[in-house]
């Protein structure tokens, strides 16, 4: 465990401590600041859900709508126990940064649960999905605030808010929420979405400092959907992954992993990660991240790297594939090493992305090839690349900051184009 500080750890601090630092640069108004800081909205509601055991379990959920600014809120809802309203905040703020950063026509929300789906039935988490859907349909809707999966939900879990909202609101509103399956309105790419745009973001990165993809080594820590499609994208395109780590471990093999295989070992046999044979020196899942590498992808859970372990990184590029990964205060020690960063609300931004062509596609009624997704994916990802980049120029700021330059900026034109209903 690291010891940094509790202020440290709150995630909504280190989103305030960016935005303060952006927000500065830009020379925001006073009242647009504060329009911008605070959340729209922030609900909670508690759940009743009949466990398989017959006992009656109240759990608690949030939704926080940050922004609709731009666009309805989204924003993934995640199932983990030890979600909190700040993490839920936290996490909206940066879905508007995010939407933002790569243009694309949404505000931004988050939503959480406070539960262990590890230790619940299908049925159970079915009844506090729908449950949960139920308690927040007014607020829900394709034009008022869609979900996507998180950490802990995936594409059934959708699929079971898709039909419950449906029922409310007596129609089939596929719209209402993104990465659900094939079957039922969702997109090709989608899965492998955010893995992808993280690849194309280490593909502009490699090529701006001139390295060969078959030189660089890549470590991933997370091997859930983020990570695992990543490591199998990025793999395919050329790289050595040198590092893995899940939440039961990492292992660190300097001659490289077979990713298909690993990702059949985790997948189909459903063997631990650190068991994988041939894989090379185990140590726990914190440890991969501070061994030698060419490109660090955190893509596991927040606060990882922090103002007590930053020093200890021997990456070249660090491609935040998670959600706040680096704490604000890691964030100088990162830039005097001179570690060259592609931040979270950019990198990450390919699962957003591809949400909002599965959102154009229901709404629609027209579904795209794959290839046509994906080549879509790539423009928004590598011009949003490009741009954070040139920011990070002109104002003479680190990348992180750059990006939300760019955001804060979008959003707060958009805000006074619209002018203030107050
Ligand atoms: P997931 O639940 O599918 O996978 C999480 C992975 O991280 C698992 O392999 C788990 O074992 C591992 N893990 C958890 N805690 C760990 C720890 N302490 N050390 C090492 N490994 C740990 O979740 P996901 O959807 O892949 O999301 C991962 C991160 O990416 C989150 O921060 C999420 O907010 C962010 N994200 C997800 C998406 C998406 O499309 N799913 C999009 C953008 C950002």
């Amino acid at each position: 465990m690291s010891d940094a500080t509790h202020a440290e750890l709150n995630v909504y601090e280190s989103a305030e401590a960016r935005f303060e630092i952006a927000a500065a640069k830009l020379n925001l108004e006073e009242g647009v600041y504060r329009y911008l800081k605070y959340p729209s909205r922030e609900v909670t509601v508690y759940i009743p859900a009949l466990l398989d055991s017959g006992h009656l379990e109240v759990f608690i959920g949030y939704r926080v709508l940050h922004s609709d600014v731009r666009g309805p809120g989204k924003g993934g809802i995640r199932f983990d126990p030890n979600v909190t309203l700040d993490e839920v905040r936290a996490l909206a703020a940066w879905m508007t940064w995010k939407c933002a950063v790569v243009n694309i026509p949404f505000g931004g929300a988050k939503g959480g649960v406070i539960c262990d789906p590890s230790k619940l039935s299908k049925s159970e988490l079915e009844r506090i999905t729908r449950r949960y859907t139920a308690e927040l349909s007014e607020w829900f809707g394709p034009e008022r605030d869609i979900p996507a999966p998180d950490i802990g939900t995936n594409e059934q879990t959708m699929a079971w808010v898709m039909d419950t909202y449906s029922m409310h609101v007596r129609q089939a509103t596929t719209a209402v929420v993104t990465g659900k399956p094939l079957d039922l309105g969702g997109s090709q790419g989608r899965k492998e979405a955010t893995g992808r745009g993280l690849m194309i973001c280490c593909n502009k990165a490699t090529a701006k400092f001139g390295m060969q993809r078959e030189n660089c080594r890549v470590i991933i820590q997370g091997f859930g959907n983020v990570g695992s499609e990543a490591a199998l994208l990025i793999h395919k395109a050329g790289y050595k992954i040198v590092g893995v780590a899940d939440i039961h471990g990492g292992l660190y093999n300097e001659k490289g992993f077979d990713i298909a295989k690993l990702h059949k070992w985790v997948y189909e046999q459903k063997k631990p990660l650190p068991d994988f044979p041939d894989g090379g020196a185990k140590m726990p899942a914190r440890e991969i991240l501070f061994q030698p590498c060419d490109i660090l992808l955190p893509a596991a859970t927040e606060n990882q790297i922090t103002s007590q372990n930053a020093h200890r990184l021997q990456c070249r590029i660090l491609c935040e594939g998670a959600n706040g990964p680096t704490t604000s205060q890691a964030d100088a020690i990162i830039d005097k090493s001179g570690i060259f960063v592609v931040p979270d609300i950019l990198a990450n931004a390919g699962g957003v992305t591809v949400s909002y062509f599965e959102w154009v596609q229901d709404r629609q009624g027209f579904f795209w090839r794959e290839s046509e997704v994906n080549e879509r994916l790539q423009d928004v990802m590598e011009q949003s690349f490009d741009e954070v980049i040139r920011y990070a120029e002109t104002h003479g700021v680190n990348n992180r900051i750059a990006a939300y330059i760019l955001a804060i900026d979008r959003v707060a034109r958009a805000l006074k184009l619209r002018g203030f209903y107050a």
